[in-house]
């Protein structure tokens, strides 16, 4: 299993870090040993002052497939979810200075944190609202609507160079409104009204 994420995907959130809006997605990847196991807290790793949420739409791929056709990318995805980025942001912003990659910011354990998963038939996917709580104040306000890249391009750029299986994940970017968690803080991530996890920060 996989997990490819997609960056600045939203364009308050690109400008909020002070990037351009891109041209085409900006891809990154994150092990899978990434996942934070479900039911565990999250703990802030010893290497970063600075870890960020960022809570995004995760794509759970049903069918393999390799330089899939937007048409048929519907078909590629049956069930979606929410997830968080955590990005330890001090360590990003370093290597990003220095034009490298961005995996040991991103990519370290536990910094996957994937909900459970529900049939897309359920939801309206190009007007779905998703948020975040942190201590039970809303954080991130985000809306399908304005990814500047829709699922189904995604899976279409995505699978030109990575085959996709069955079971891969793809986080499809941030709003805006990322920030920094403490220890004791608590999450919730909501798919409309209904919430979907929480997650207690150590
Ligand atoms: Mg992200």
């Amino acid at each position: 299993m996989k997990i490819i994420c997609i960056g600045r995907n939203y364009a308050e959130h690109a400008q909020e870090l002070g990037n351009e809006i891109p041209e085409s997605p900006v891809i990154f990847m994150k092990p899978d040993t990434s996942v934070l196991k479900k039911g565990s807290d999250f703990y802030i790793p010893e290497f970063s002052d600075d870890v960020h949420y960022e809570l995004e739409v995760v794509l759970k791929i049903s069918k393999g497939g390799k330089y899939i056709q937007l048409e048929n990318a519907p078909n590629h995805y049956d069930e979606i979810g929410l997830g968080i980025d955590f990005t330890a942001r001090d360590l990003q912003t370093k290597l990003k200075s220095k034009g490298l990659p961005w995996e040991l910011a991103k990519g370290f354990d536990g910094s996957a944190v994937v909900s459970d998963f529900f049939k897309k038939e359920n939801f309206d996917l190009n007007n779905l609202n998703f948020s975040l709580l942190k201590n039970k104040e809303e954080v991130q306000n985000g809306n399908t609507a304005l990814m500047i890249f829709s699922p189904e391009e995604i899976i279409t750029f995505v699978s030109q160079y990575f085959t996709l299986r069955v079971g891969d994940l793809i986080f499809t970017g941030t709003p805006k409104g990322v920030g920094q968690v403490i220890e004791n803080d608590f999450l919730e991530g909501f798919l409309e009204e209904k919430k979907i996890f929480g997650l207690k920060i150590q």
